[in-house]
C-alpha cells in the first residue's frame, strides 16, 4: 500500500515538518511543463484486480499503465485482495504496460538506512527481471515516505521516483519525488481527481494518478472500476497524452536537452 501516510494518520507536527524538508532535499530538477499535457496511471503493490480490471479499462482507451511491484507480494493476499502473479507480470509486459519498482518487502524508505533500501531494491529488481519484466525505469516510495538519503541513493538506480504529494508536476518538479494524485473510492468520489484533470487543462504539465486495487468493493486505498473509467473518460475528453510513468519521463528528457 502507499496511501496510509497520505492522510498523515501517523504524523505529528514533527513528522509533517520532516516530510516537508525531505521534499526540499536531494532534488533532481525536471521541467514537466514543456508544452505537453501528460497523464500517467499507476497502481502500487500491485493487486491482481489492478492487472485485470485496471489494465482492461486503460486498454479500452488505447492506453498503458505503470505497476509498482513489491516482489515479496507475488502470489500473496492481503487487504488489497489477491496480489500479482508471474502470469500478470508476463501479460502486462507483453501488452506494453510498465512494471516499476516498489521496495521488495514494501519497507519504508524514510526509516530504513540507505544501504538497507539499496539492497532491498536490488533484490526487487532481480526478482522482477526473473519474472520477465524489463529493468524497471521508475520507482514509487512505499507509503509515499522518502528521506533525503533514500532519494539520493534511489535516484541513481531509476530515471524517476514517484511520491504522493498531491500536485500536477510542472516547471520546477523533482524527478526524485514526483507528485501524484490518489484515486480512491467509487465514481461518487471523482470530484478530487476530476479537479486535477481541470487543473492540468489550465497549463501544460504531467499529472500522475495512483491507486491500488480496482474492484467493486475496494479497500481503503483502492477504487472501483467506475471511478477509474470516469476519470479516464475525462482525460480522454480533454485530449491529454497518456503513457506509463517511465515513458512520460523519457518523453520530457529530449525536450529538456534541446531547451
Ligand atoms: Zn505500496
Amino acid at each position: 500500500m502507499t496511501a496510509p501516510i497520505s492522510s498523515f494518520s501517523s504524523g505529528g507536527l514533527l513528522d509533517r515538518v520532516k516530510r516537508r524538508l525531505t521534499r526540499l532535499q536531494a532534488r533532481r530538477p525536471v521541467d514537466c511543463a514543456q508544452g505537453r499535457y501528460l497523464v500517467s496511471f499507476s497502481f502500487d503493490d500491485f493487486p491482481r484486480s489492478a492487472a485485470t480490471n485496471g489494465a482492461a479499462i486503460l486498454e479500452e482507451f488505447g492506453w498503458r499503465g505503470t505497476y509498482y511491484a513489491s516482489a515479496a507480494f507475488e502470489n500473496g493476499t492481503n487487504h488489497l485482495g489477491e496480489l500479482f502473479t508471474a502470469a500478470d507480470i508476463a501479460r502486462l509486459t507483453a501488452r506494453g504496460h510498465e512494471i516499476g519498482c516498489h521496495t521488495e518487502g514494501h519497507i519504508n524508505c524514510a526509516v530504513n538506512a540507505p544501504v538497507v533500501v539499496q539492497r532491498d531494491v536490488r533484490r526487487n529488481q532481480r526478482r522482477l527481471r526473473a519474472l520477465g519484466a524489463p529493468t524497471p525505469r521508475s520507482f514509487a516510495f512505499p507509503f509515499g515516505e522518502a528521506s533525503a538519503a533514500a532519494k539520493t541513493v534511489l535516484g541513481r538506480h531509476y530515471a524517476c521516483l514517484r511520491g504522493i504529494s498531491r500536485t500536477v508536476n510542472r516547471r520546477h518538479s523533482d524527478a526524485n519525488q514526483l507528485g501524484a494524485v490518489a484515486l480512491e473510492g467509487d465514481a461518487g468520489d471523482a470530484a478530487l481527481a476530476l479537479s486535477f484533470v481541470d487543473n492540468l487543462a489550465s497549463a501544460p504539465g504531467w499529472l500522475i494518478f495512483f491507486t491500488h486495487d480496482v474492484r467493486e468493493n475496494p479497500g481503503e486505498w483502492g477504487c472501483t472500476p467506475g471511478l477509474l473509467r470516469r476519470v479516464c473518460k475525462a482525460v480522454h475528453k480533454a485530449g491529454f497524452e497518456v503513457m506509463p510513468v517511465g515513458e512520460a519521463f523519457a518523453a520530457l528528457q529530449p525536450m529538456e536537452k534541446a531547451a
